[in-house]
């Protein structure tokens, strides 16, 4: 489904992602683990079509077609989601309106009627209980004085509501105290089916105890170092990236 081929990106003049090539099939979870500057935000932020982000080499396609040609708006249509894409506090508008204008433009690109708003308050109702936040979160601007696991909590919200087939969750534990760390991991493993995949990037090994991944890889310096199942990450959390001769310095 999502195929990518020898991918050098980067920002300006500088190279950040080094030829990465992953192939993800329907119904996979991905985890990218690997040091702080390694690119893993950046290969989220391509594959998404960020603004200022420049593909120099390689391809991705999703379903055969050419990912990095579309723009933003038509990746999320064809089913690409990152979570973050959405993190800025728009205030006076409220969330509901937000998603329901999302997952209605989505609808209309599919040739789908769009939901009436009694339709959509069900189903965003059904989604805010689903993540445990009070449904007066439907009603705040987005994501106005949301705190970080209220952020996290919101983003999954959004996947289930836009039901993507492939979904990119960046940085999905920082921040979160364990049992919204649980709650997140449900929210993910509530969307796992056979046609749905994703990619997780996280930094510890706790998350992964909640959303089980079928594969592990380790991005260093903008390229996919060592692949593996699970116990590739139960590794890194005992060892450190050291085992695999990467000069880990913490960064931020
Ligand atoms: P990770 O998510 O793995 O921590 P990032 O993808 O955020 O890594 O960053 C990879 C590298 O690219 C880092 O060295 C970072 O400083 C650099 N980088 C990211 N965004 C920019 C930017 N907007 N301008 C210049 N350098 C950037
Ligand atoms: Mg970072
Ligand atoms: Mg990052």
């Amino acid at each position: 489904m999502l195929s990518i081929q020898n991918l050098h990106a980067g920002i300006e003049d500088k190279s950040i992602i080094k030829g990465i090539d992953l192939t993800i099939n329907p119904g996979e979870v991905h985890a990218i683990m690997g040091p702080n500057g390694s690119g893993k935000s950046t290969l989220g932020y391509v594959l998404s079509g960020r603004d200022g982000y420049e593909v120099t080499e390689g391809s991705a396609t999703l379903n055969g077609e050419d990912l990095l040609d579309m723009d933003i708006e038509e990746r999320a249509v064809a089913g690409f989601f990152l979570a973050f894409q959405y993190p800025v506090e728009i205030p006076g508008v409220s969330n509901m309106v937000f998603m329901k204008e999302a997952v209605n433009a989505a609808r209309d690109a599919k040739k789908q009627a769009p939901y009436t708003a009694g339709e959509f308050l069900k189903l965003a109702k059904e989604a805010c209980k689903q993540v445990q936040l009070p449904l007066d979160f439907l009603k705040r601007g987005v994501n106005e004085g949301f705190s970080g696991g209220e952020k996290k909590r919101n983003e999954i919200m959004q996947m289930i509501l836009l039901q993507p087939t492939i979904c990119f969750l960046d940085e999905t534990d920082s921040g979160l105290d364990i049992d919204a760390l649980q709650t997140v991991a449900n929210g993910v493993n509530s969307q796992r089916d056979a046609n749905r995949s994703f990619v997780v990037v996280t930094h510890y090994q706790r998350l992964l105890d909640f959303i089980e991944p079928d594969f592990v890889h380790i991005l260093a310096d903008g390229k996919i170092v060592q692949s593996g199942d699970a116990s590739l990450a139960l590794k890194v959390e005992k060892e450190g990236y050291g085992f695999l001769g990467i000069n880990y310095k913490e960064e931020d």
